[in-house]
């Protein structure tokens, strides 16, 4: 008993797209062709074909919604239909019209008679055909079975032209893909194995034969020293971070394409595939020395003035009311390492990791097997860049959070205030560093982030009054991240006892925590700041007993006034560089905060006359408002000046204390 078209397509899209030989993120695009029962009760020809937008290694039922075939097949009566008309009928084919936009390759596989088709966007294939000599390169890898196709951009013509080579076993599209068919699913999977298998083992006898001499690309290149990269990164993410933040990650496994002498040429000959354009434009540069951080940021200026001249170059093919993506590279080559990719997050970055190792290694193939590769045109290019279809596709990302890109330190991070800072920055997309000297409530933290589909959070254990463990702390957010974009301090500890009764040991260790802590990091995070060069915000988290002490709260108010006065000087040298510094004052936030254990509770309960249950109640009812304060309300001021929108202010202090006039800022 066979299985219905649309769970054996749903399987066998999973198994291409788990092979990243096949396809790369998003691209390549399979159909089915079954009956289905309409409402009328008529049985009805279906096709079934990947949405626009969604990922064949993750695909499920709902991502291939179906088209009346007959209503597609009609279509082919037309002698030309431009792009915005083809979608506008193909959407009226849909079975069900509020499901996902079909591809806009619909009507090749509409036009092709097989109940099954796969077309990947294999890389092999595309080295196949990025050459002088396509055609002939095609014949001797594949036999006469498959069809040539030259590069012609996906639309109605493609499909025409791809409907009427049906008999043949398959089709080479110059400069993008394969397309392969069969009458059953496990069929139609073998064979486009099969078609790829034999243009690897192609490449690779070409790739000996033309390896009479020595390769003349490969150069012998040391690897990048630890704190060479540091330096690197941080000024590479001060000058990308111009146009939005974002994360730089290194990837090794674009080592041997950065180290080979001519990189430069392998980039120049350009982007495989359309996903290929889509994802990595502008394009990749190439670091030339990555232990001089200033000719690095000029590499970086050079390729973005180079994006934008190819911009002006060919702007007059748009229509109006086009503007030129961001012309920074999202992929640095970089000899020595392999490549710093970047992102909104980690996740990003490897994404875009994937897709330029595959772009580069293809070119890198089509030089080494056919000496000089021939891509498109860059006009060509430059029209699927900017083409409305693919734009589309991109649109169907949500817009991206606030602090998307950016990469946060949060200390004291396991537990109250500073757990709901996390949380809270986490949902806003920030990439955090979280530290603390517990571990287990950091790790349940981070957990706490994964479960809230948040970035993915890095952590470090240890006593942040140790200078060692807090320049580990940056170093890890440059390590991690590429950079950092700014600070929370909120480690801290209670510290109860009249001047009479304090010890010294819990004198030192108060002003260790809560204080010593503050400088140290200040330290080490405008150090990171100023190498990296975008600026920055320190936000402390203080408290209303900095201007309002309470009797018996010295240990604790003492160092809290001091941490303000520390803000107020990271400001004003912090201003010069770009980095703000400002404070939060919060009162008597008690959900999830640990300041009230070990007897803290207790005793501040004593000191005002009531019962420790009470406690919270009576500080409500003494603030202006008669409002209690929760971690939530000193999360959304803390994200409100590391976020622009606090862009012009720096050395402030904002009470969320509910209204206390002692506590009043001056
Ligand atoms: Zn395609």
């Amino acid at each position: 008993m066979s299985q219905h078209p649309l769970d054996e397509l749903v399987a066998r899209s999973r198994a291409i797209g788990a092979d990243t030989s096949l396809v790369v993120w998003g691209g390549g695009n399979t159909s089915a062709k079954g009956v289905v029962t309409d409402h009328l009760g008529r049985e009805r020809t279906v096709m079934w074909i990947k949405g626009s937008g969604s990922d064949l290694a993750s695909a499920t039922p709902g991502d291939f919604p179906a088209l009346y075939l007959d209503d597609l097949v009609a279509l082919r009566a037309h002698d030309a239909l431009d792009d915005d008309t083809m979608v506008d009928f193909v959407g009226r084919a849909m079975v069900d019209p509020s499901a996902r936009r079909p591809s806009i390759e619909t009507l090749l596989h509409a036009f092709l008679p097989a109940r099954h088709i796969d077309h990947v966007h294999a890389d092999s294939v595309c080295a196949l055909t990025n050459h002088h000599d396509g055609p002939l390169a095609v014949k001797e890898a594949l036999g006469d079975r498959f069809a040539y196709v030259d590069w012609i951009r996906p639309g109605f013509q493609l499909s025409k032209i791809a409907g009427d080579l049906a008999d043949f076993d398959g089709i080479v599209l110059a400069h993008h893909g394969l397309i392969v068919w069969a009458d059953t699913s496990d069929e139609c999977l073998a064979r486009t194995r099969a078609a790829v298998a034999s243009v690897d083992a192609y490449l690779a006898r070409t790739r000996l034969e033309a390896r009479t001499e020595p390769a003349t690309t490969s150069r012998d290149v040391p690897d990048l020293g630890e704190s060479d990269l540091a330096r690197l990164t941080l000024a590479l993410r001060g000058r990308l971070n111009r146009h939005g933040r974002r994360v730089l990650r290194v990837d090794r496994r674009l080592r041997a394409i950065a180290d080979r002498a001519d990189v430069a040429e392998v980039v120049a000959a350009g982007v495989s595939t359309g996903d290929h354009m889509m994802r990595i434009k502008p394009w990749s540069a190439v670091i030339t020395d990555p232990t001089d951080t200033a000719s690095a940021v000029h590499d970086v200026d050079r390729s973005a003035d180079a994006y934008a001249a190819y911009f002006e170059r060919e702007r007059a093919q748009l229509p109006d009311g086009y503007s030129m993506h961001a012309p920074d590279p999202l992929v640095l080559l970089v000899p020595g390492l392999g490549a710093i990719t970047t992102g909104a997050t980690l996740r990003d970055a490897e994404v875009l990791a994937d897709i330029a190792l595959h772009t580069h290694t293809v070119a890198a193939t089509v030089i080494d097997s056919f000496g000089e590769p021939s891509t498109l045109p860059e006009s060509e290019t430059f029209a699927f860049d900017y083409w409305p279809m693919e734009l589309y596709k991109l649109s169907l990302k949500p817009p991206p959070p606030p602090l998307a890109g950016s990469v946060i330190v949060v200390t004291g991070a396991a537990s109250g205030i500073g757990r709901g800072i996390a949380r809270h920055l986490g949902a806003l997309g920030a990439n955090l560093c979280l530290a603390d000297l517990d571990a287990e409530g950091l790790d349940a933290c981070a957990a706490d982030l994964r479960a809230a589909g948040a970035p993915a959070a890095w952590t470090i254990v240890g006593d942040q009054t140790d200078e060692v463990v807090v320049a580990a702390t940056l170093q890890g957010a440059v390590h991690e991240f590429g950079g950092a974009d700014g600070v929370v301090v909120c480690a801290g500890i209670g510290v109860t006892g009249s001047l009479q009764d304090l010890s010294l040991d819990t004198w030192n260790r108060g002003l260790s925590v809560n204080l010593t802590s503050a400088f140290l990091i200040t330290k080490h995070a405008l150090r990171a700041l100023a190498d990296q060069g975008s600026g920055g915000s320190l936000v402390y988290v203080a408290s209303k007993n900095a201007f309002a002490p309470g009797a018996g709260f010295g240990g604790y108010s003492v160092a809290k006034a001091g941490m303000v006065q520390l803000m107020r000087i990271a400001a004003l040298e912090g201003g010069p560089i770009g980095v703000r510094a400002n404070a939060v004052n919060p009162d008597a936030v008690f959900d999830g905060s640990g300041l009230w254990s070990g007897g803290v509770r207790e005793e501040r309960a004593a000191t005002h006359g009531v019962h420790p249950d009470e406690l919270e109640d009576f500080y409500a009812a003494r603030n202006l408002l008669g409002r209690k304060v929760s971690t939530d309300d000193v999360a959304r001021a803390v994200a409100f000046y590391l976020s622009d929108d606090s862009s012009r202010t720096t050395g402030s202090v904002l009470p969320i204390d509910g209204g206390v006039p002692g506590a009043f800022p001056r």
